[in-house]
């Protein structure tokens, strides 16, 4: 019986891909920077990725990875580097215009309310998730929200999910399931926190590292049948 539901929130929730893609170009737009096309966009995206997994592996500070991703995807594009922190301040300010569920995300989230206990646990930055969560509606929705920031740990830290626990009243953690699109923080953080773990893999993509999970689904209405509501 699972009684609790982490859930990670872009990638899984909401359509992070689209929304940062949009504020990339916006961003290049305010600075005069030319076009941003969708295959500059894009590489933008892998570029993030790079420097997130950085993060979750402690290699980098969140201090030098929010510029750095910059620094290195405006260079790549014959564009200044220097203008990256600037840039990354204005792109957070964008990143919040655009705020898109992924299908049945909305849905799933509504009718499992008052049922299961719901938090989102996430490793972005407050100056985004904040807002992001207020105008998807998802805050009021939530029983808890947990952001990495303001905790001072990250996810897949055990650290990070000793806070978690603390805060929902130490939970027996086979009544927990963290349901997540990424293997290294949200399933490898399920792991290491002794929790049941669902991936959200729409795509079917390949599990390399072999990181295991209990369940892999590619439609996140599939949550209410495993939680047994
Ligand atoms: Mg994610």
């Amino acid at each position: 019986m699972i009684r609790h539901v982490l859930w990670d929130l872009d990638g899984t929730l909401l359509d992070f891909l689209s929304a940062e893609r949009a504020a990339v170009k916006k961003c290049f737009a305010i600075f005069g920077l030319g076009e941003c096309t969708d295959e500059m966009a894009a590489r933008y995206s892998a570029v993030n990725v790079r420097y997130w997994e950085k993060l979750e592996r402690g290699e980098m500070t969140r201090e030098e990875i929010l510029p750095g991703r910059f620094r290195e995807f405006l260079t790549s594009c014959g564009r200044d580097g220097g203008l990256a922190e600037r840039f990354n301040l204005e792109y957070e300010e964008r990143l919040t215009d655009t705020v898109i569920f992924l299908p049945g995300a909305r849905e799933t989230v509504e009718a499992l309310r008052g049922r299961v206990v719901q938090s989102i646990v996430t490793n972005g930055n407050k100056i985004v998730q904040i807002p992001k969560l207020r105008a998807s509606g998802l805050g009021e929705i939530m029983d808890h929200v947990f952001i990495s920031e303001l905790m001072g740990a990250e996810k897949p830290t055990r650290a990070f999910f000793d806070a978690v626990f603390a805060e929902l009243g130490e939970p027996d953690p086979g009544e927990v399931l963290i349901v997540g699109d990424s293997l290294t923080s949200d399933m490898l953080g399920g792991v290491n926190a002794g929790i049941r773990t669902c991936w959200y893999n729409p795509a079917g993509k390949p599990n390399p590292r072999n990181i295991p999970v209990d369940y892999e689904i590619r439609e996140i209405s599939r949550v209410t049948e495993i939680t047994g509501q």
